[in-house]
């Protein structure tokens, strides 16, 4: 059986889903999946039509007025059920995230672990939405907060991380009592319909409401109604700074909540201590891993100038030895880029940073005659430069060389993202001022680990241009419920706070 079959994939889907159910009001326009290693059609999707998005957003509310009556322990048995379905198809699903999306098995793998994670994580905090209580000013009176669902999340995702964003949403939404509408990416529709159909088959039989919706828009003529529209309580963007400033500042004008989680622009500081042993493959594995196209991805590593020499040279022979070629190949490290578009964004990068006056020590060839290959790239470059200023997303590093920890940590933080950070040390010292107030500005900051690949028991995040959302753990889950302040009065007398008399 092929990778479509085992999931139960046809050449044709349908786009819309209400919970387990595809909604088909008419022939929608059809989103091609195309397989970036061979620039092949894989199958095709149709999109959501208008008509169908009314449909599924009625749907959406009615469910919600169902789910938000059931006990949250209970919504959790819900997505423990989910969890265990993902772990039974853990090997075809992650196949497909590699066919579709370009990157390796084992991080097709991953992240399909990584949704088999949240969904644990979500298990655990169905039973953990805990408010607090405080000590009324007044006699005989008690006060607490505690906290409601909020009604409809909307989900517009990425490419590069096809399956698990949704979930980091889903599950905790779905735990704190809501419904939630996923827009995924049009270069990934395929994951898209194959997680509903897991995920709602779980759920199939326990009589429960349609908690999981889907729709599929190629024109973002629908994902903007989404952000426009009022019966959406939680927009949960994942995308580029670009994008996300749009969708923020259209939501705040209708005094939605959003939570924006957008690019990086990550740096590994390495200093005069630093382990070589743990340094080269950390950086190797944060800017090659996905092809570049983490929003974790280590895009600058500013190093000590007495060090700079020797890490060159490692680094560029670590990278000549990346076997680059088809994902699901065991033996591949780098896959393709996501399309032609990618790959010619890259190389304009590269002109750019030669024009600026930086030098290419490695990578840059197109590979292969068919698909989306790049060889990986290390430049060196200015940290000021505009071009190491943006997100090149693909498998582009600059090599900074700094004069001091402090002048490291001001390149780190002067850029207009902060997402994720990390340092190669072994001096305490530097570690702690890292992570201190006076160190990095990011949302993520890392000692002796790269940029890339946080655990989901953190809250995930990142501050500035990548929008201030935190996901996943931690207590990301209030992100996804309303916070309500109750007063109780067990006395005969009304006294007023700060001691206000009103004798009628
Ligand atoms: P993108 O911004 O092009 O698209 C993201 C999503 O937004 C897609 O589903 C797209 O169809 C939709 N979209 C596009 N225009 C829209 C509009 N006007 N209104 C509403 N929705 C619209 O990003 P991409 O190329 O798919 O993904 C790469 C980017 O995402 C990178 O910048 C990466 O850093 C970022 N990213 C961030 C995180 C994070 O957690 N911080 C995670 C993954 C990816």
């Amino acid at each position: 059986m092929n990778i479509l079959e085992r999931l139960d994939l046809n050449s044709i889907n349908a786009g819309s889903w209400s919970g387990g159910t595809p909604i088909q009001t008419n022939d929608g326009k059809l989103i091609e999946s195309i397989n970036p290693t061979t620039g092949e059609l894989i199958g095709s999707v149709k999109n959501t039509t208008t008509e169908e998005y009314e449909q599924i957003l009625t749907a959406a509310q009615e469910a919600f007025l169902e789910w938000r009556q059931i006990p949250a322990p209970v919504r959790g048995d819900a997505i423990r059920r989910v969890g265990a379905a993902l772990r039974e198809n853990k090997d075809a699903l992650g196949s497909l995230v590699s066919l579709e999306m370009g990157k390796i098995k084992a991080e097709g793998d991953g992240e399909v672990q990584e949704m088999i994670d949240m969904a644990d994580l979500a298990v655990g905090q169905s039973r953990m939405l805990y408010g607090m209580t405080t000590h009324s000013e007044r006699p005989m009176h008690r006060m607490y907060e505690q906290w409601h669902p909020l009604g409809l999340v909307g989900i517009i995702s990425a490419f590069n991380f096809p399956v698990a964003v949704w979930s980091w949403n889903a599950f905790i939404a779905t735990i704190c009592g809501n419904v939630s509408i996923w827009k995924p990416s049009p270069k990934t529709p395929l994951c898209g319909v194959a997680v509903q159909k897991i995920c709602n088959q779980a759920l199939k039989d326990q009589g429960l409401p349609d908690i999981f919706h889907l729709i599929n828009d190629e024109s973002n003529i629908l994902s903007q109604k989404l952000v426009d529209d009022r019966r959406i309580d939680l927009l949960s963007f994942t995308g580029s700074c670009e994008v996300g400033k749009k969708v923020g500042k259209n939501v705040a004008a209708r005094m939605g909540k959003y939570l924006l989680e957008l690019g990086g622009n990550n740096a590994i500081i390495v200093d005069e201590s630093a382990n070589f042993d743990i340094t080269v493959p950390g950086i190797v594995f944060g800017s090659v891993g996905t092809a570049g196209q983490r929003c974790t991805t280590t895009r600058r590593v500013l190093v000590h100038e007495s060090r700079f020499t020797e890490l060159k040279e490692k680094l560029v022979h670590a990278y000549q030895q990346i076997p680059i070629g088809d994902p699901l190949d065991q033996k591949t490290l780098m896959g393709p880029l996501i399309d032609e578009k990618s790959v010619q964004n890259v190389e304009a990068a590269v002109n750019k940073v030669r024009e600026s006056g930086g030098e290419i020590l490695c990578g840059g060839e197109r590979v292969g005659s068919k698909g989306h290959f790049i060889s990986p790239i290390i430049a060196t470059a200015e940290n000021e430069w505009d071009i190491v200023q943006d997100e090149t997303f693909g498998p582009l590093l600059y090599l900074i060389p700094c004069k001091s920890l402090d002048d490291a940590i001001a390149k780190q933080n002067d850029v207009k993202q902060g997402l994720s950070s990390a340092i190669f040390t072994n001096n305490l010292q530097n570690a702690e001022r890292f992570l201190s107030n006076l160190g990095s500005d990011c949302g993520i900051a890392n000692v002796n680990i790269g940029t890339s690949g946080a655990e989901i028991g953190g809250a995930f995040g990142g501050e500035k241009e990548t929008g201030g959302g935190r996901e996943a753990g931690s207590d990301s889950w209030k992100a996804y419920m309303r916070r309500q302040t109750n007063t109780i009065n067990w006395s005969s007398e009304l006294p007023l706070a700060q001691g206000v008399n009103f004798a009628v």
